[in-house]
């Protein structure tokens, strides 16, 4: 390792970047495509160049499809799924208004959170995490606190549950309010429609089921939401993510607003490329069908997943950590003998389960194959003490 000064105060390590071959089954990120890492390492274009603003369109059709939507607005914001969560409530929430929040795991808290930072009358419904809400229960909340937006999370990554939404979008509509849907661990490896089941605001990112890097996070309104944008009677307080400013640069004006990642949306282009490719029904059968093998595989290591099997997500597993095993030893020899990431528990369930992810590229079968055999191998060990 060659390491020197470059002035008084600074020394770099110069050698090459060297990273572990790892195998990302974790709650995100993924392993990305060969083939998107490819595009990627295109030459750089400007934000205005007439190729790239064509790129923008083909990203926008090819999101559009894999959401299955026709919202004119429907764009990647810079930045990773937070920001396109963040975009949501800035755009959708005036000072006042009743934001009524399904929490049940973590990322429901984030919305929370963050609908209080833009003024929102936050109303939270809960449930223990590694539950979800019935289409009654939602009624329920909807009566009590008519709220303008129902906020929900369709795949909680830090439980492993997915929200049914069939319906909500009917009892949204009843009750006058914009529905807006976390997508993040479900785009792209779990069966969604956001003009079906009627969704207002919908975000994303880069990283789970569409197989990119960090960097990216699709963002979708409908023209509900588009409405309410238009009907506000304040500024959007976030410049930065404010869709009146940014449809401009989208939409046919073309106006500058901030500088377009444009290698990483080469990236996602090519992931999105291979959505379409593969065909939504055959992806969301393909994450089926691996996650049905792993459940198939823990139970023959007497493992339990925590979820009950009708709620659990194809794209990320929580299974109960066994009496007299410590979860964070287990998963830093996975990483450090065997090279594969998985994720710990998280608020509720810290110490409690591990998370398996298998989204977008990562969902194979041999991926599947080499996490048992190392936890078998790892789990004997441990019993043999
Ligand atoms: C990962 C995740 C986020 C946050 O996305 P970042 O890319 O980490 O900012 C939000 N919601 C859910 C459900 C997630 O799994």
């Amino acid at each position: 390792m060659i390491s020197f000064p470059i002035d008084d105060r600074h020394r770099i390590n110069a050698s090459q970047l060297d990273v572990p071959p790892r195998l990302l089954l974790g709650p995100g990120p993924a392993n990305v495509h060969p083939r998107v890492l490819a595009a990627m390492s295109l030459p750089t274009l400007g934000h205005l160049d007439p190729r790239y603003l064509e790129l923008m369109d083909e990203i926008q059709t090819l999101l559009r499809y894999a959401w299955q939507t026709d919202n004119p607005m429907t764009i990647s914001v810079s930045g990773t799924g937070s920001a396109a969560m963040e975009a949501t409530l800035a755009n959708a929430v005036e000072p006042g208004d009743v934001v009524l929040v399904g929490v049940m795991g973590y990322f429901g808290h984030r919305l929370v959170d963050m609908a209080s930072r833009y003024g929102a009358d936050v109303q939270k419904l809960t449930k223990p995490w590694g539950e979800v809400f019935s289409l009654d229960e939602l009624r329920h909340g909807l009566e009590t606190h008519r709220p303008a937006i129902l906020a929900l999370v369709h795949a909680e990554t830090s439980t492993g549950a997915r929200q049914p939404l069939e319906g909500v979008g009917e009892l949204c509509r009843e009750f006058n309010c914009l529905l807006l849907v976390d997508t993040v661990t479900s785009l792209g490896g779990v069966p969604l429609s956001l003009d079906t089941w009627g969704i207002d605001l919908a975000y994303s990112c880069s990283q789970k089921g569409l197989g990119c890097p960090p960097g990216l996070a699709p963002f979708s309104m409908s023209p509900r939401a588009w409405d309410k944008l238009q009907r506000r009677r304040s500024q959007v307080a976030n410049w930065y993510l404010d869709m009146n400013l940014l449809s401009r640069y989208w939409g046919q004006e073309r106006v500058y607003h901030h500088t377009a990642s444009s290698n990483m949306n080469y990236g996602l282009r090519e992931a999105l490329r291979l959505v379409a490719e593969e065909g939504l029904e055959s992806r969301w059968q393909r994450h089926q069908t691996n996650v049905e093998f792993l459940w198939q595989g823990l139970a023959e290591l007497s493992l339990v997943c925590h979820v009950q099997e009708e709620f659990r997500l194809p794209t990320l597993t929580t299974v109960k950590v066994p009496e007299g095993i410590d979860s964070k030893a287990v998963a830093r020899q996975l990483l450090t003998e065997y090279n594969i990431e998985i994720g710990l528990g998280l608020g509720e369930l810290a110490g409690k389960v591990w998370r398996i992810g298998l989204m977008g590229y990562n969902s194979r079968r041999e991926n599947i194959i080499l996490l048992l055999e190392a936890i078998a191998r790892i789990l004997t060990k441990a019993k043999k003490g």
